[in-house]
């Protein structure tokens, strides 16, 4: 194997915007007629708005192809035949990989997978983990048990095609997962920044161990934004003396985008694999500028058995207004995604990101890293609270620490906020995906 490349795919990675726009629409084409000729749902999706594959004659056309919502799949898999509904797209015994949704809410969506569909899972992952500097003299753990959820399957058959060997750390608990990394000289981990941060704080209170002082030199994130927000970056790179990256995908979708060894604040779009197109929020108008942020809608084109075309995912994001030093041609979202369109609400009349808010308080050095925000209604006016801990022996600058959090909010945000401030350990932990954000004005 070549291993001097800095690109998994060298070719793709590098085209230029032109070839690779003929190519996205190119494989637009021949995912949509794939979906529109093998399953019924999409099939009248379509009718219904009057388009077929034979529309599409330049990117321009594929705006008005109708989008698909996570709500419409769940109402797809609740009707005949079981368990997929008329969504599936190829005969059910080539379906070879179960997963469902991960998300906390609702009904959880089921995810059909070919064997073809899994060997472009993990092509999907070899472009991330190439670009985060992993060969295969790796060791890579992976702390979790996987589950029915995808991202850390597909992580682990990725690292394996890179030629990883990768160590499954599911069942053990933190602590034993800790030794085990310290026994075997892992050297790269994939896992959520909730994760990464427990488990330095595990290594040190129950083991004694300083995480820094492990063989880890690489953290790949998922699951969350941590990883793309800069304070909680910091924090998770300080503590394990390691490099921490961002990646994004989801269940129903894929890994389409990944950040670099050159950490340039930005995340790489796979656009060989995937159409990424950003709306307007309110207006649904395609935003191409950088800078102007809005939901995603996007194609994975080449997923056959449950296709993902134009699906509204409602991740916040934003084109950036700059190239990236490593030279992939794949365009950056600046900052990773930023939230979903339903957590980023208007309080008191202004957008909040809680990602805005995640950035000010893990940038406050003497607080720790759990927090909690919610939005509430009093008589007309919003209400924003928001609960942080204060690390050991940093109670008596209590003052200081209000004001210095204080100013970073109004400067980030632009929100008043009552402030509650508790000790170390009284907020509620979480143990893969966090919950710290709250409106309850829904
Ligand atoms: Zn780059």
């Amino acid at each position: 194997m070549i291993t001097t490349t800095p690109y998994w795919n060298p070719i793709l990675e590098t085209l230029d915007m032109e070839r690779l726009q003929q190519l996205q629409l190119k494989k637009f084409k021949r995912i949509f007629k794939w979906a529109y000729d093998h399953s019924r749902f999409h099939r009248s999706l379509y009718d219904r708005a009057g388009i077929s594959p034979s529309d599409i004659r330049s990117l321009n056309d594929i705006r008005h192809v109708p989008t698909v919502e996570k709500s419409m799949m769940r109402d797809i898999q609740r009707k005949d035949p079981f368990p997929y509904g008329d969504a599936l797209c190829v005969p059910i015994e080539d379906v070879t990989e179960f997963r469902q949704t991960s998300g906390t809410t609702g009904q959880p969506v089921y995810q059909p997978d070919t064997w073809q569909d899994w060997e472009w899972w993990a092509e999907s992952w070899a472009y991330i983990l190439w670009a985060q500097g992993y060969r295969p003299k790796d060791r890579v753990f992976i702390p979790f048990g996987y589950n029915i959820f995808v991202a850390f399957w597909a992580g682990h058959y990725g690292a394996e095609k890179i030629g990883c060997e990768v160590v499954p750390g599911g069942v053990l608990d933190t602590a034993a997962r800790l030794l085990k990394i310290q026994e075997l000289k892992a050297t790269a981990m994939m896992a959520t920044p909730t994760y990464v941060l427990g488990m330095a704080d595990a290594a040190r209170n129950q083991l004694g161990i300083d995480p820094a002082s492990l063989t880890i030199d690489k953290i790949t994130c998922a699951g969350e934004c941590g990883a793309s927000i800069p304070s909680t970056k910091h924090r998770m790179e300080s503590a394990w003396g390691a490099k921490v990256y961002d990646h994004s995908g989801a269940t129903e979708i894929g890994a389409w985008c990944y950040e670099c060894q050159e950490q340039s604040g930005g995340l790489h779009v796979n656009e060989g694999l995937f159409l990424v197109e950003i709306q307007d929020v309110d207006t649904g108008e395609l935003i191409t500028e950088p800078g102007r942020k809005g939901k995603m809608i996007i194609t994975a084109f080449d997923r056959i058995a449950q296709p993902c075309v134009r699906f509204d995912s409602k991740d916040v994001i934003e084109w950036a207004d700059y190239a990236c030093p490593c030279g992939r041609s794949y365009r950056l979202i600046k900052g990773g995604v930023q939230g979903r369109a339903d957590d980023i609400t208007k309080v008191k009349g202004v957008l909040l990101s809680p990602s805005a808010i995640e950035e000010v308080v893990r940038g406050v050095s003497r607080l720790g890293n759990e927090y909690e925000v919610i939005v509430e209604k009093k008589g007309d006016t919003d209400r924003i609270t928001l609960k942080v801990e204060f690390l050991p022996e940093t109670q008596a600058q209590r003052v200081e620490i209000e004001k210095e959090l204080t100013d970073q909010l109004r400067l980030k945000t632009n929100l008043r906020y009552n402030l509650q401030f508790y000790e170390m350990g009284e907020l509620p932990r979480y143990e893969v995906k966090a919950r710290r954000f709250k409106d309850l004005r829904k």
